[in-house]
Protein backbone atom coordinates (compact mmCIF):
# COMPACT_ATOMS: atom_id res chain seq x y z
CA UNK A 1 0.00 0.00 0.00
CA UNK A 2 1.61 3.57 -0.72
CA UNK A 3 0.95 6.54 1.18
CA UNK A 4 -0.06 7.51 4.09
CA UNK A 5 -3.26 6.12 5.45
CA UNK A 6 -5.63 8.33 7.11
CA UNK A 7 -9.17 8.28 8.15
CA UNK A 8 -11.10 11.62 7.64
CA UNK A 9 -13.71 11.71 10.65
CA UNK A 10 -15.96 14.55 11.08
CA UNK A 11 -18.84 15.05 13.86
CA UNK A 12 -21.98 12.66 13.33
CA UNK A 13 -24.56 13.08 16.12
CA UNK A 14 -26.69 10.55 17.30
CA UNK A 15 -30.16 10.16 16.50
CA UNK A 16 -30.94 8.65 19.84
CA UNK A 17 -29.94 10.66 23.28
CA UNK A 18 -27.28 8.53 24.08
CA UNK A 19 -27.90 6.79 28.07
CA UNK A 20 -25.73 9.30 30.40
CA UNK A 21 -23.64 7.66 33.31
CA UNK A 22 -24.25 10.26 35.69
CA UNK A 23 -27.42 12.30 36.82
CA UNK A 24 -26.58 15.88 37.49
CA UNK A 25 -28.23 16.86 40.94
CA UNK A 26 -28.26 20.41 41.46
CA UNK A 27 -29.18 20.71 45.41
CA UNK A 28 -31.28 23.97 46.91
CA UNK A 29 -29.84 26.79 47.48
CA UNK A 30 -28.07 27.56 44.15
CA UNK A 31 -28.86 30.51 42.15
CA UNK A 32 -27.68 29.29 38.94
CA UNK A 33 -25.38 32.41 38.20
CA UNK A 34 -22.84 30.35 37.08
CA UNK A 35 -19.88 32.21 39.17
CA UNK A 36 -19.00 28.98 40.59
CA UNK A 37 -16.84 25.84 39.94
CA UNK A 38 -19.72 25.36 36.97
CA UNK A 39 -18.21 28.05 35.13
CA UNK A 40 -14.78 26.20 35.28
CA UNK A 41 -15.34 22.97 33.81
CA UNK A 42 -12.97 22.64 30.89
CA UNK A 43 -15.60 20.77 28.55
CA UNK A 44 -18.21 23.58 28.63
CA UNK A 45 -20.88 21.29 30.13
CA UNK A 46 -22.66 24.28 31.87
CA UNK A 47 -22.19 26.62 28.65
CA UNK A 48 -23.42 24.39 25.99
CA UNK A 49 -26.03 22.65 27.85
CA UNK A 50 -29.81 22.96 26.55
CA UNK A 51 -32.81 21.97 27.78
CA UNK A 52 -34.27 19.77 25.57
CA UNK A 53 -38.38 19.69 25.62
CA UNK A 54 -38.91 16.52 23.36
CA UNK A 55 -36.81 14.62 25.86
CA UNK A 56 -37.55 16.82 28.74
CA UNK A 57 -34.16 16.56 29.76
CA UNK A 58 -30.94 18.86 30.47
CA UNK A 59 -28.43 17.39 27.55
CA UNK A 60 -25.43 18.49 30.72
CA UNK A 61 -25.69 15.11 31.70
CA UNK A 62 -24.47 13.48 28.23
CA UNK A 63 -21.90 16.34 27.56
CA UNK A 64 -20.30 15.63 31.31
CA UNK A 65 -17.35 13.61 31.32
CA UNK A 66 -17.28 12.81 34.58
CA UNK A 67 -13.93 14.41 35.58
CA UNK A 68 -16.04 15.68 38.59
CA UNK A 69 -14.04 18.89 39.41
CA UNK A 70 -17.37 21.00 39.68
CA UNK A 71 -18.41 18.50 42.72
CA UNK A 72 -15.18 18.59 44.31
CA UNK A 73 -14.65 22.52 43.91
CA UNK A 74 -18.24 23.73 44.75
CA UNK A 75 -17.95 26.26 47.69
CA UNK A 76 -21.56 24.87 49.12
CA UNK A 77 -21.25 21.12 48.33
CA UNK A 78 -24.57 21.61 46.34
CA UNK A 79 -23.35 19.69 43.46
CA UNK A 80 -23.80 15.98 42.75
CA UNK A 81 -23.48 13.29 40.35
CA UNK A 82 -25.43 10.04 40.57
CA UNK A 83 -25.34 6.68 38.95
CA UNK A 84 -28.02 6.86 36.23
CA UNK A 85 -29.93 3.19 36.70
CA UNK A 86 -30.98 3.16 32.84
CA UNK A 87 -26.74 3.31 32.13
CA UNK A 88 -26.38 0.28 34.73
CA UNK A 89 -28.63 -1.62 32.16
CA UNK A 90 -26.80 -1.82 29.00
CA UNK A 91 -25.30 -4.34 27.81
CA UNK A 92 -23.76 -7.34 29.74
CA UNK A 93 -21.24 -8.59 31.93
CA UNK A 94 -18.70 -8.67 28.79
CA UNK A 95 -20.49 -5.23 26.58
CA UNK A 96 -20.39 -2.99 30.14
CA UNK A 97 -22.37 0.30 29.67
CA UNK A 98 -18.29 1.88 29.53
CA UNK A 99 -18.07 0.14 26.31
CA UNK A 100 -20.80 0.49 24.80
CA UNK A 101 -20.96 4.18 26.03
CA UNK A 102 -16.93 4.51 24.88
CA UNK A 103 -18.31 3.03 21.59
CA UNK A 104 -20.98 5.95 21.43
CA UNK A 105 -18.75 8.09 21.48
CA UNK A 106 -16.35 7.22 19.43
CA UNK A 107 -18.65 7.25 16.60
CA UNK A 108 -20.21 10.22 17.04
CA UNK A 109 -16.75 12.21 17.45
CA UNK A 110 -14.17 10.25 15.76
CA UNK A 111 -11.81 10.76 18.60
CA UNK A 112 -9.90 8.97 21.39
CA UNK A 113 -12.09 8.42 24.30
CA UNK A 114 -11.74 10.66 27.44
CA UNK A 115 -12.20 8.75 30.56
CA UNK A 116 -12.68 12.02 32.73
CA UNK A 117 -11.63 11.30 36.01
CA UNK A 118 -8.88 8.45 34.83
CA UNK A 119 -9.14 4.96 34.85
CA UNK A 120 -11.23 3.76 38.28
CA UNK A 121 -11.36 0.45 37.49
CA UNK A 122 -9.37 -2.79 38.44
CA UNK A 123 -5.61 -3.32 36.78
CA UNK A 124 -6.65 -6.90 35.96
CA UNK A 125 -9.80 -9.13 34.99
CA UNK A 126 -10.97 -11.76 32.67
CA UNK A 127 -10.53 -12.20 28.90
CA UNK A 128 -8.27 -9.38 27.50
CA UNK A 129 -7.70 -7.31 30.44
CA UNK A 130 -5.48 -9.79 32.05
CA UNK A 131 -3.09 -8.70 29.45
CA UNK A 132 -1.38 -5.64 29.05
CA UNK A 133 0.90 -4.02 26.27
CA UNK A 134 4.63 -2.98 26.57
CA UNK A 135 4.24 1.33 26.71
CA UNK A 136 8.24 1.59 27.28
CA UNK A 137 8.92 3.85 24.45
CA UNK A 138 6.32 5.71 25.18
CA UNK A 139 8.10 8.81 25.55
CA UNK A 140 10.45 8.45 22.27
CA UNK A 141 9.18 12.10 20.63
CA UNK A 142 9.80 10.64 16.99
CA UNK A 143 7.13 7.45 17.75
CA UNK A 144 4.94 9.66 19.82
CA UNK A 145 1.94 7.82 17.83
CA UNK A 146 -0.05 10.01 15.79
CA UNK A 147 1.69 12.94 16.71
CA UNK A 148 5.26 11.56 15.42
CA UNK A 149 7.30 11.96 12.45
CA UNK A 150 7.58 8.34 11.78
CA UNK A 151 4.53 6.99 9.84
CA UNK A 152 3.49 3.85 12.02
CA UNK A 153 1.80 1.01 9.31
CA UNK A 154 -1.07 -0.41 10.50
CA UNK A 155 -1.94 -2.46 7.22
CA UNK A 156 -1.71 -6.34 6.81
CA UNK A 157 -1.61 -8.88 3.67
CA UNK A 158 -4.58 -11.31 3.39
CA UNK A 159 -3.84 -13.94 1.36
CA UNK A 160 -1.42 -17.61 1.11
CA UNK A 161 2.38 -16.19 1.52
CA UNK A 162 5.23 -18.43 -0.46
CA UNK A 163 7.38 -20.12 1.60
CA UNK A 164 10.48 -19.33 -0.20
CA UNK A 165 11.43 -17.35 -3.61
CA UNK A 166 13.35 -19.54 -6.63
CA UNK A 167 15.33 -16.98 -8.72
CA UNK A 168 17.45 -18.12 -11.59
CA UNK A 169 19.81 -15.20 -13.75
CA UNK A 170 17.94 -12.56 -11.33
CA UNK A 171 14.18 -13.42 -12.77
CA UNK A 172 11.50 -14.92 -10.00
CA UNK A 173 10.69 -18.64 -11.44
CA UNK A 174 8.02 -18.53 -8.93
CA UNK A 175 4.05 -17.87 -9.50
CA UNK A 176 3.23 -15.87 -6.81
CA UNK A 177 -0.25 -16.47 -5.00
CA UNK A 178 -2.82 -13.49 -4.87
CA UNK A 179 -2.72 -11.40 -1.82
CA UNK A 180 -4.70 -8.08 -0.69
CA UNK A 181 -3.90 -5.44 1.52
CA UNK A 182 -6.25 -4.04 3.74
CA UNK A 183 -4.64 -0.77 5.08
CA UNK A 184 -5.83 -1.79 8.97
CA UNK A 185 -5.86 -5.61 10.30
CA UNK A 186 -9.64 -5.06 10.64
CA UNK A 187 -12.15 -7.02 8.81
CA UNK A 188 -15.99 -6.26 8.67
CA UNK A 189 -18.35 -8.85 9.36
CA UNK A 190 -22.26 -8.01 10.37
CA UNK A 191 -23.80 -10.01 13.68
CA UNK A 192 -26.35 -12.46 12.09
CA UNK A 193 -29.04 -10.68 13.47
CA UNK A 194 -28.73 -7.87 11.86
CA UNK A 195 -28.05 -9.35 8.72
CA UNK A 196 -31.58 -8.61 7.66
CA UNK A 197 -31.59 -4.73 7.89
CA UNK A 198 -30.41 -3.72 4.10
CA UNK A 199 -29.87 0.10 5.50
CA UNK A 200 -27.45 -1.41 7.81
CA UNK A 201 -25.57 -3.37 5.29
CA UNK A 202 -25.33 -1.04 3.09
CA UNK A 203 -23.63 1.31 5.84
CA UNK A 204 -21.00 -1.40 6.65
CA UNK A 205 -20.72 -1.81 2.95
CA UNK A 206 -20.28 2.24 1.96
CA UNK A 207 -17.89 2.38 4.97
CA UNK A 208 -15.97 -0.50 3.71
CA UNK A 209 -15.30 0.99 0.06
CA UNK A 210 -14.71 4.02 1.62
CA UNK A 211 -12.11 3.24 4.32
CA UNK A 212 -10.63 0.40 1.27
CA UNK A 213 -11.21 -2.30 3.98
CA UNK A 214 -13.18 -5.63 3.00
CA UNK A 215 -16.50 -6.90 4.49
CA UNK A 216 -17.86 -10.39 4.80
CA UNK A 217 -21.20 -10.25 3.08
CA UNK A 218 -23.60 -13.38 1.96
CA UNK A 219 -22.24 -13.94 -1.53
CA UNK A 220 -23.58 -11.03 -3.44
CA UNK A 221 -24.71 -11.21 -6.80
CA UNK A 222 -21.98 -9.06 -8.82
CA UNK A 223 -18.57 -8.94 -7.23
CA UNK A 224 -17.10 -6.49 -5.54
CA UNK A 225 -13.29 -5.79 -4.45
CA UNK A 226 -14.00 -4.86 -0.72
CA UNK A 227 -16.46 -8.12 -0.44
CA UNK A 228 -15.17 -11.31 0.88
CA UNK A 229 -18.09 -13.43 -0.13
CA UNK A 230 -19.43 -16.21 2.55
CA UNK A 231 -20.83 -19.36 1.08
CA UNK A 232 -22.75 -22.03 3.11
CA UNK A 233 -20.39 -24.94 3.37
CA UNK A 234 -22.77 -27.00 1.15
CA UNK A 235 -22.83 -24.28 -1.96
CA UNK A 236 -21.93 -26.05 -5.00
CA UNK A 237 -19.27 -22.97 -5.84
CA UNK A 238 -17.80 -23.74 -9.32
CA UNK A 239 -15.16 -22.68 -10.97
CA UNK A 240 -16.98 -19.96 -12.56
CA UNK A 241 -17.64 -18.12 -9.00
CA UNK A 242 -17.60 -14.54 -9.74
CA UNK A 243 -15.96 -13.69 -6.53
CA UNK A 244 -11.92 -13.31 -6.40
CA UNK A 245 -12.26 -13.37 -2.26
CA UNK A 246 -15.01 -15.87 -1.03
CA UNK A 247 -15.33 -18.29 2.15
CA UNK A 248 -16.76 -21.24 3.19
CA UNK A 249 -18.55 -20.94 6.93
CA UNK A 250 -18.93 -23.93 9.02
CA UNK A 251 -20.94 -24.01 11.83
CA UNK A 252 -18.85 -27.03 13.10
CA UNK A 253 -15.41 -27.95 13.75
CA UNK A 254 -17.14 -31.59 13.63
CA UNK A 255 -14.12 -33.94 11.68
CA UNK A 256 -16.05 -35.57 8.86
CA UNK A 257 -17.61 -32.26 7.57
CA UNK A 258 -13.59 -30.68 7.99
CA UNK A 259 -12.48 -33.32 5.82
CA UNK A 260 -14.98 -33.00 2.73
CA UNK A 261 -15.16 -29.75 2.79
CA UNK A 262 -11.05 -29.46 2.72
CA UNK A 263 -10.66 -31.75 -0.13
CA UNK A 264 -13.47 -29.49 -2.55
CA UNK A 265 -11.50 -26.71 -1.56
CA UNK A 266 -8.16 -28.35 -2.80
CA UNK A 267 -9.43 -29.25 -6.18
CA UNK A 268 -10.92 -25.62 -6.33
CA UNK A 269 -7.93 -23.66 -5.33
CA UNK A 270 -6.25 -25.47 -8.69
CA UNK A 271 -8.62 -24.76 -10.63
CA UNK A 272 -8.92 -21.09 -9.50
CA UNK A 273 -5.23 -19.93 -8.94
CA UNK A 274 -6.29 -16.35 -9.17
CA UNK A 275 -8.83 -16.79 -6.15
CA UNK A 276 -8.57 -16.03 -2.15
CA UNK A 277 -10.44 -18.98 -0.90
CA UNK A 278 -11.08 -19.00 2.84
CA UNK A 279 -12.99 -20.73 6.09
CA UNK A 280 -14.51 -19.47 8.65
CA UNK A 281 -14.50 -21.97 11.78
CA UNK A 282 -16.64 -21.91 14.86
CA UNK A 283 -13.71 -21.89 17.93
CA UNK A 284 -14.29 -25.18 19.38
CA UNK A 285 -11.61 -27.38 21.24
CA UNK A 286 -11.72 -29.27 17.62
CA UNK A 287 -10.74 -26.22 16.34
CA UNK A 288 -6.83 -26.13 15.96
CA UNK A 289 -7.25 -29.96 14.30
CA UNK A 290 -9.34 -28.31 11.31
CA UNK A 291 -7.09 -25.51 10.86
CA UNK A 292 -3.85 -27.76 10.21
CA UNK A 293 -5.77 -30.05 7.72
CA UNK A 294 -7.34 -26.90 6.19
CA UNK A 295 -4.06 -25.37 5.59
CA UNK A 296 -2.64 -28.88 4.27
CA UNK A 297 -4.75 -28.33 2.10
CA UNK A 298 -4.07 -25.22 0.25
CA UNK A 299 -6.56 -22.48 1.96
CA UNK A 300 -5.26 -19.02 2.04
CA UNK A 301 -7.42 -17.27 4.74
CA UNK A 302 -8.59 -18.93 8.36
CA UNK A 303 -11.24 -17.19 10.03
CA UNK A 304 -11.78 -18.34 13.53
CA UNK A 305 -15.07 -17.34 15.28
CA UNK A 306 -15.71 -16.85 18.88
CA UNK A 307 -19.23 -16.42 20.52
CA UNK A 308 -20.32 -12.70 20.97
CA UNK A 309 -18.13 -12.71 24.19
CA UNK A 310 -15.07 -13.56 23.09
CA UNK A 311 -15.66 -17.18 24.22
CA UNK A 312 -14.78 -20.58 22.57
CA UNK A 313 -17.88 -22.74 21.66
CA UNK A 314 -18.17 -25.43 24.21
CA UNK A 315 -19.72 -26.60 27.36
CA UNK A 316 -16.99 -27.05 29.42
CA UNK A 317 -14.48 -24.35 30.20
CA UNK A 318 -14.29 -22.41 27.41
CA UNK A 319 -11.39 -20.58 26.88
CA UNK A 320 -11.38 -17.27 25.81
CA UNK A 321 -10.58 -16.21 22.05
CA UNK A 322 -7.21 -14.72 22.92
CA UNK A 323 -5.48 -18.11 24.51
CA UNK A 324 -7.30 -19.99 21.78
CA UNK A 325 -5.78 -18.07 19.05
CA UNK A 326 -2.28 -18.14 20.46
CA UNK A 327 -2.67 -21.93 20.79
CA UNK A 328 -3.64 -21.93 16.87
CA UNK A 329 -0.46 -19.45 16.21
CA UNK A 330 1.79 -21.60 18.51
CA UNK A 331 0.58 -25.33 16.65
CA UNK A 332 1.20 -23.14 13.11
CA UNK A 333 4.29 -21.93 13.82
CA UNK A 334 5.66 -25.32 15.54
CA UNK A 335 4.91 -27.26 12.52
CA UNK A 336 6.55 -24.82 10.14
CA UNK A 337 2.97 -23.45 8.78
CA UNK A 338 2.25 -20.38 9.93
CA UNK A 339 3.33 -18.40 6.93
CA UNK A 340 1.17 -20.67 4.67
CA UNK A 341 -2.40 -18.91 5.90
CA UNK A 342 -3.80 -15.43 7.17
CA UNK A 343 -5.20 -16.07 10.52
CA UNK A 344 -7.95 -13.85 11.71
CA UNK A 345 -10.05 -14.18 14.62
CA UNK A 346 -13.72 -12.53 15.58
CA UNK A 347 -16.02 -12.40 18.73
CA UNK A 348 -15.78 -10.31 21.48
CA UNK A 349 -13.35 -7.31 19.93
CA UNK A 350 -14.87 -4.55 21.74
CA UNK A 351 -12.25 -1.76 21.79
CA UNK A 352 -9.06 -1.09 19.66
CA UNK A 353 -6.53 -2.26 21.85
CA UNK A 354 -8.05 -5.80 21.40
CA UNK A 355 -6.97 -5.71 18.12
CA UNK A 356 -3.34 -5.17 19.24
CA UNK A 357 -3.41 -8.01 21.48
CA UNK A 358 -5.11 -10.56 19.82
CA UNK A 359 -2.48 -10.12 16.78
CA UNK A 360 -0.05 -9.73 19.92
CA UNK A 361 -1.51 -13.14 20.53
CA UNK A 362 -0.71 -14.84 16.96
CA UNK A 363 -3.70 -13.45 15.28
CA UNK A 364 -3.00 -11.64 11.79
CA UNK A 365 -6.07 -9.31 11.71
CA UNK A 366 -9.32 -9.20 13.66
CA UNK A 367 -12.86 -8.99 12.63
CA UNK A 368 -15.43 -6.30 13.63
CA UNK A 369 -18.79 -7.16 13.92
CA UNK A 370 -21.00 -6.26 17.38
CA UNK A 371 -18.93 -2.90 17.51
CA UNK A 372 -20.27 -2.16 14.10
CA UNK A 373 -23.95 -2.17 15.48
CA UNK A 374 -22.68 -0.07 18.78
CA UNK A 375 -21.27 2.34 16.19
CA UNK A 376 -24.70 3.20 14.90
CA UNK A 377 -25.94 3.48 18.39
CA UNK A 378 -26.87 -0.17 19.65
CA UNK A 379 -27.36 -0.93 23.09
CA UNK A 380 -26.42 -4.77 22.55
CA UNK A 381 -29.74 -5.59 24.26
CA UNK A 382 -30.11 -8.20 21.87
CA UNK A 383 -33.20 -7.88 20.78
CA UNK A 384 -33.14 -7.82 17.62
CA UNK A 385 -35.86 -10.08 16.58
CA UNK A 386 -38.25 -8.77 18.26
CA UNK A 387 -38.13 -4.43 18.21
CA UNK A 388 -35.19 -2.57 18.33
CA UNK A 389 -34.98 0.63 20.50
CA UNK A 390 -33.07 2.49 17.96
CA UNK A 391 -34.78 1.46 15.03
CA UNK A 392 -32.15 0.44 13.24
CA UNK A 393 -33.98 -1.06 9.92
CA UNK A 394 -35.02 2.35 9.62
CA UNK A 395 -31.74 4.55 9.66
CA UNK A 396 -30.06 6.46 7.17
CA UNK A 397 -27.44 4.49 5.58
CA UNK A 398 -24.83 7.54 5.09
CA UNK A 399 -25.37 8.53 8.76
CA UNK A 400 -24.51 4.86 9.58
CA UNK A 401 -21.47 4.69 7.18
CA UNK A 402 -19.82 8.23 8.36
CA UNK A 403 -20.50 6.54 12.24
CA UNK A 404 -18.83 3.39 11.55
CA UNK A 405 -15.75 5.95 9.44
CA UNK A 406 -15.60 7.34 12.60
CA UNK A 407 -15.46 4.47 14.80
CA UNK A 408 -12.82 3.05 12.70
CA UNK A 409 -10.64 6.54 13.14
CA UNK A 410 -10.55 6.68 16.60
CA UNK A 411 -9.35 2.67 16.69
CA UNK A 412 -6.65 3.57 13.92
CA UNK A 413 -5.32 6.48 15.94
CA UNK A 414 -5.31 4.19 19.00
CA UNK A 415 -3.48 1.32 17.18
CA UNK A 416 -0.82 4.00 16.13
CA UNK A 417 -0.59 4.83 19.50
CA UNK A 418 -0.46 1.84 20.89
CA UNK A 419 2.79 0.57 18.59
CA UNK A 420 3.92 4.10 18.71
CA UNK A 421 4.52 3.22 22.33
CA UNK A 422 5.54 -0.34 21.75
CA UNK A 423 8.43 0.81 19.38
CA UNK A 424 6.84 -0.74 16.60
CA UNK A 425 6.78 1.03 13.12
CA UNK A 426 4.13 -1.36 11.60
CA UNK A 427 1.61 -3.80 13.12
CA UNK A 428 3.11 -7.22 10.76
CA UNK A 429 5.70 -6.66 13.21
CA UNK A 430 3.16 -7.46 16.11
CA UNK A 431 1.69 -10.72 15.15
CA UNK A 432 2.50 -13.76 17.89
CA UNK A 433 5.07 -10.94 19.71
CA UNK A 434 4.25 -11.85 23.05
CA UNK A 435 7.54 -10.00 24.35
CA UNK A 436 5.56 -7.08 23.93
CA UNK A 437 2.97 -7.79 26.48
CA UNK A 438 2.75 -9.00 29.54
CA UNK A 439 0.28 -11.44 31.32
CA UNK A 440 -1.03 -10.87 35.05
CA UNK A 441 -1.00 -14.29 35.37
CA UNK A 442 2.65 -14.86 34.56
CA UNK A 443 3.88 -11.34 36.44
CA UNK A 444 1.89 -13.06 39.86
CA UNK A 445 3.62 -16.04 39.26
CA UNK A 446 6.76 -14.15 39.04
CA UNK A 447 6.13 -11.59 41.61
CA UNK A 448 3.89 -12.44 44.34
CA UNK A 449 4.65 -15.92 44.49
CA UNK A 450 7.84 -16.39 46.17
CA UNK A 451 6.13 -14.02 48.93
CA UNK A 452 2.52 -15.06 48.88
CA UNK A 453 2.49 -18.55 47.76
CA UNK A 454 0.86 -20.46 45.13
CA UNK A 455 -2.80 -18.89 43.65
CA UNK A 456 -5.84 -21.27 44.85
CA UNK A 457 -7.72 -21.46 41.60
S1 LIG B 1 -18.01 16.58 36.24
FE1 LIG B 1 -16.41 17.62 35.04
S2 LIG B 1 -17.13 17.44 32.91
FE2 LIG B 1 -18.89 17.01 34.21
S3 LIG B 1 -19.90 18.94 34.44
FE3 LIG B 1 -18.54 18.75 36.19
S4 LIG B 1 -16.64 19.79 35.58
FE4 LIG B 1 -17.85 19.43 33.69
S1 LIG C 1 -30.30 -2.17 20.04
FE1 LIG C 1 -30.92 -4.27 20.57
S2 LIG C 1 -32.40 -4.82 18.97
FE2 LIG C 1 -31.31 -3.02 18.20
S3 LIG C 1 -29.60 -3.91 16.98
FE3 LIG C 1 -28.85 -3.57 19.07
S4 LIG C 1 -29.10 -5.56 20.10
FE4 LIG C 1 -30.42 -5.57 18.26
Amino acid sequence: MSGKYHIDVEPEPARFAPVSKLNHIELNRCLGCLQCARRDCIYDVFTDRKFLPRELVDSANRLCKACMRCVQECRNRILIKALNPEYLELGNAYWTPEIITSLWNQAATGKIPVSGAGYEGPFSGEGFDDMWTDMSEIVRPTRDGIHGREYINTAIDIGRKPGRLHFKDGQLLDELPPIVSSPLPILLDLPPAARRWSAVKQAVLHAARQLKLLVFDDAPQSPDEHVFARYAPETDVGPDCPHRLFEFCLESAEPEIVRRLAARIRTLSRRRPDAIIGVAVPLEPRTQEAVLHFVDQGISVLRVYADRNGREFSKSYPRFIKEAVRAIHLALVQTGRRDCVTLLAGGGIAMAEHVAKLIACGADGAVMDEALLAALECRICRQCAAECPVALESMDAAWGAQRITNLLGAWHSQLIEVLGAMGLREIRRLRGEIGRVMFFKDLEKECFAPIFGKRKD
